[in-house]
C-alpha cells in the first residue's frame, strides 16, 4: 500500500505513546515532518551555518542559494508571477500582521472598514482589530451558515464604498470547508475590494495558483505543510507590495541608510529586515516536493476514502453534532470538529490521549466561531494524508468506548 510506503518517510508516525503506537489526528494544528525535512534543517545547521545575503564567502553563499531556492520552490508551487511577491516571515500570524501595519498604514483611515468572515482564526481577528483601534476604522463581520458555509449574500450585505480590505479563511480550522474564495474574490474586485486569503489550512489540502486565484494576498505557515516551524510565506500581488511602507525596518531591507534618510530595498528584501530563520527556510524545498508527492491520485482517492468513513460514523451517531456539515462530501476536508451530546470534549480528548490518540480540543482559537455555534469549545480530529484507514476505525471504536466511559 502506497500510504505504508508514505508512512515510512515520517519518523514521528512510528513513535509510541503510552506504548501504544500513537495515531496522530491533530494535523491542523501542526502537520510530521518527513525525514527529507528533517535532513535538510539539519544539514543546513551542521554545514551549512551562515548569515545570507551579507558575505561574500563560501558557506554564505551556499546557505544564500538555499534560501533562495525555497523561494523559488515555493513562488513555482503557488504559481506566483515573480519571486519578488513571495515574502518569507515565520508564519501565517507574522504574514497577516505584517499587511495589518503596513497595508493599513499606507491605505486605513478613519471611517474605513475591514471586513473578516465569523469562522476566522484568532490570528486573522486579532490584527485587523488592533488596526482597526490604530486608525479609528470599523471591523465588519461576514456570517456563517449553520452547516458551516459562507454566507455570500451576507458578505455582499457587509460591504460597502468605505470597505478597504476582505480577510478570509481558505478553509476554515474549525469547520474543514472549502470556502468558495475564488466567487469571494470575484465578488469584492466587482466593488474594487482586496482580499487576503488565510491560507494555513487551504496550502495542505488545495492545489494553490494564486493567479488564478486573483487573490491579493495568500499567506500560510511552513509547519502546517511539512516544513519546519518558524517558517512562514506572505504571497502578494507585487503592485500592492510595491505600495506598502515597510513594516519592520533593520539589515537587509535597506537601498541606502544616512541620517538625512533612508531608502529601502526592491521587494521582497523591503519587507524582511533581520537575520531570517535561513536555517529553516530551505526546508520549503523538501516540503513541497513531499506535498506533491502526497497528491498523487491513487493516495488521494484512499484518503478521501478514510474523510468519508469518518464523515459517514460521525453523522450516524445521534449524540454527536458536527461542525461544518458538507452538502456534497468534496466540500469538506479530513478534519471533524464536533461534540459529544452530554460528555464534555476536553474528557474525551484526556480518555483518547490514553489510547493513544492526539486530538485537539477547545476553542481552537476560534472563539468568535465557537459563539456562533453557541458551545464553548469541541473536539477536533484532523487528518493529513498519511493517516490510515486502520486508524479512522479504532478511532471511531475508540470514540465509542471513551463517551461510553464517560457516560
Ligand atoms: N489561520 C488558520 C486557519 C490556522 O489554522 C492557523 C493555525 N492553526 C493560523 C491561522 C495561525 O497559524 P500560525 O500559528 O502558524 O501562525
Amino acid at each position: 500500500m502506497i500510504v505504508q510506503e508514505v508512512r515510512k518517510q515520517f519518523p514521528e508516525l512510528s513513535v509510541k505513546v503510552y506504548g501504544r503506537d500513537l495515531i496522530y489526528f491533530d494535523n491542523a494544528a501542526t502537520s510530521q515532518r518527513p525525514r527529507s525535512v528533517i535532513d535538510k534543517l539539519l544539514s543546513m545547521n551542521e554545514l551549512n551555518n551562515a548569515n545570507i545575503h551579507r558575505a561574500v564567502h563560501y558557506i554564505s553563499n551556499v546557505a544564500t542559494e538555499e534560501y533562495e531556492a525555497a523561494r523559488e520552490s515555493v513562488r513555482s508551487y503557488i504559481n506566483a508571477s515573480s519571486k519578488e511577491e513571495v515574502v518569507f516571515t515565520s508564519g501565517t500570524t507574522a504574514s497577516i500582521n505584517l499587511v495589518a501595519h503596513s497595508f493599513g498604514e499606507a491605505f486605513i483611515g478613519e471611517g474605513d472598514e475591514i471586513v473578516v468572515t465569523e469562522e476566522e482564526h484568532h490570528s486573522d481577528i486579532v490584527p485587523w482589530q488592533l488596526l482597526c483601534d490604530r486608525k479609528r476604522a470599523a471591523l465588519r463581520v461576514v456570517k456563517v451558515d449553520d452547516d458551516g458555509y459562507l454566507d455570500l449574500k451576507s458578505l455582499e450585505a457587509v460591504l460597502s464604498p468605505k470597505t478597504r480590505l476582505v480577510a478570509v479563511a481558505h478553509i476554515s480550522n474549525v469547520l474543514g470547508i472549502i470556502n468558495p474564495v475564488k466567487e469571494v474574490i470575484r465578488i469584492c474586485h466587482e466593488k474594487g475590494v482586496p482580499v487576503l486569503v488565510d491560507g494555513a489550512q487551504g496550502i495542505v489540502h488545495q492545489r494553490i495558483d494564486v493567479r488564478e486565484m486573483d487573490c491579493d494576498f495568500y499567506v500560510f505557515s511552513g509547519h502546517k505543510v511539512y516544513a519546519a516551524t518558524g517558517t512562514g510565506v506572505l504571497y502578494g500581488k507585487k503592485r500592492w507590495l510595491d505600495a506598502m511602507p515597510p513594516f519592520m525596518g533593520g539589515g537587509e531591507m535597506i537601498g541606502t541608510v544616512k541620517f538625512s534618510g533612508t531608502t529601502y530595498a526592491p521587494l521582497p528584501e523591503k519587507f524582511e529586515a533581520g537575520t531570517p530563520n535561513f536555517g529553516a527556510i530551505p526546508t520549503f524545498v523538501p516540503a513541497i516536493e513531499m506535498a506533491e508527492m502526497l497528491s498523487d491520485r491513487e493516495l488521494m482517492r484512499y484518503h478521501e476514502g478514510v474523510r468519508d468513513f469518518l464523515l459517514d460514523a460521525l453523522k450516524s451517531n445521534s449524540r454527536i453534532r458536527l461542525f461544518g456539515v458538507p452538502r456534497s462530501t468534496g466540500d469538506k476536508i479530513a478534519l471533524f470538529s464536533f461534540v459529544v451530546d452530554g460528555v464534555h470534549h476536553e474528557d474525551l480528548a484526556l480518555i483518547l490521549d490514553k489510547m493513544g490518540i492526539a486530538v485537539r480540543s477547545g476553542q481552537m482559537c476560534a472563539e468568535p466561531l465557537m459563539d456562533r455555534f453557541d458551545t464553548t469549545g469541541m473536539l477536533r480530529a484532523s487528518l493529513a494524508p498519511y493517516n490510515t484507514m486502520e486508524e479512522a476505525e479504532y478511532f471511531v471504536k475508540s470514540l465509542d468506548k471513551a463517551v461510553a466511559m464517560l457516560s
